[in-house]
């Protein structure tokens, strides 16, 4: 018998969400971003449903690019922030993958290098998120230095990145965009550009170019704040079901606390569910008011502080309540991007963060 806890990973719904993905940018190209383990889905079943659906994949290490590689997936791989050092270059080159070059050291390192081959890049602009990308003054140059790389194959994808892309009308996206059109001007030949991730796909059309980078939307929740409005979004479906069941049931009086700290005082007589998932299994340490998990569809309000592998439910007004009972933590009907929010972060992060010890179960709907 195992521990009842699991997130269910539903690739049919992954190979949807990824044809929403191009029907939103039919003429552009697919990079289906996987990096942090596809986003807690499980980086290798997850490639090898995309594989054939997308143009190429995009992680954040030469480690998950490896371990891609050794699954026998054999799309082009773009390492996100290129290498971090001149000796991750011939492993690339072994390994076949893209690089994106944001700075200056980066270019030196392919000067240098001696490869099995040479490599197809992504010269990175900053645009104005000011995360990573040379300054659009130092692109033509930098540009002109990775052509003349013996270790470099062409064409060079110019990319960038929006840092608010959420916001259906930014001033500041408009700029970004303004800018990349500049700095692809700004270039002796016309290229092949990258500028959107998710919420842009949905948002900003003028952003698609040739590759769309979508992550988070691939796995099925909303990129946008709560309340936005684009039809598409009524067409995702979460590909992870997170789920645990009852573990006990108690009747408590009025007055009498649950869990650490007394932070839940029950103001009439309840019944209370325990929960075999707590914060060691990603599920939020501090949920926030309002949170619930779902028994039979019907949303139960936390109660009390979040345990290292429990939670406890008032399942006070729920038909009645036996262990055994499975309960949906995040998925249909409880969004993670909700869960989220009540928690004050975002679905990325909680995705991101589930971790090992919860089993994925790899299941393919039709
Ligand atoms: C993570 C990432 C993406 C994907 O972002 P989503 O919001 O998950 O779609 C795209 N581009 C870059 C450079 C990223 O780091």
């Amino acid at each position: 018998m195992l521990r009842p806890t699991r997130a269910r990973i539903d690739l049919g719904r992954l190979r949807r969400n990824a044809a929403l993905a191009r029907r939103l940018a039919p003429a552009s190209r697919v990079l289906a971003v996987i990096k942090a383990d596809a986003y807690g889905h499980g980086a290798v079943p997850v490639a090898q449903a995309l594989e054939p659906l997308c143009e190429g994949m995009a992680v954040a290490t030469l480690e998950e690019a490896s371990a891609l590689r050794e699954a026998g997936i054999r799309a082009p791989l773009l390492l996100l922030e290129g290498v971090f050092g001149a000796g991750e270059l011939p492993i690339a080159a072994e390994l076949d993958l893209m690089l994106v070059v944001h700075q200056q050291e980066q270019l030196g390192w392919l000067r240098e290098a001696r490869l099995s081959r040479p490599l197809h890049c992504w010269l990175k602009v900053d645009t104005g998120m000011h995360r990573l990308g040379f300054a659009p003054a130092q692109l033509p140059a930098a540009w002109q230095t990775l052509s003349a790389c013996a270790s470099v194959a062409g064409p060079i994808v110019l990319c960038s990145h929006l840092g608010n892309a959420e916001a259906a009308a930014s001033e500041r996206t408009g700029e970004q965009i303004r800018r990349m059109d500049a700095a692809a001007a700004s270039l002796p030949e016309s290229v092949p550009q990258s500028l959107a991730n998710s919420a842009a796909l949905l948002n900003h059309p003028r952003t698609h170019r040739d590759w769309v980078r979508p992550g988070y939307l691939l796995f099925g929740d909303s990129p946008l704040p709560p309340g936005a409005a684009h039809p598409a979004l009524a067409e995702l479906a979460p590909v992870m079901r997170f789920e645990s069941t009852v573990i006990a049931v108690r009747e408590i009086e009025r007055g009498e606390a649950v869990g650490y700290g007394e932070r839940w005082i029950a103001q009439r007589p309840s019944r209370i569910a325990t929960v075999a998932a707590g914060y060691a299994d990603g599920y939020p340490c501090n949920p926030g008011p309002g949170a619930c998990a779902l028994i039979g569809g019907r949303p139960a309000p936390l109660a009390g502080r979040v345990s290292m592998d429990m939670l406890m439910l008032d399942v006070t007004a729920l038909p009645p309540v036996q262990p055994g009972d499975p309960v949906l933590l995040w998925g249909d009907g409880l969004a993670v991007g909700e869960v989220a929010r009540r928690a004050g972060t975002i679905g990325y992060e909680l995705l991101a963060g589930m971790p090992a010890r919860v089993p994925r179960l790899i299941e393919d709907s039709p």
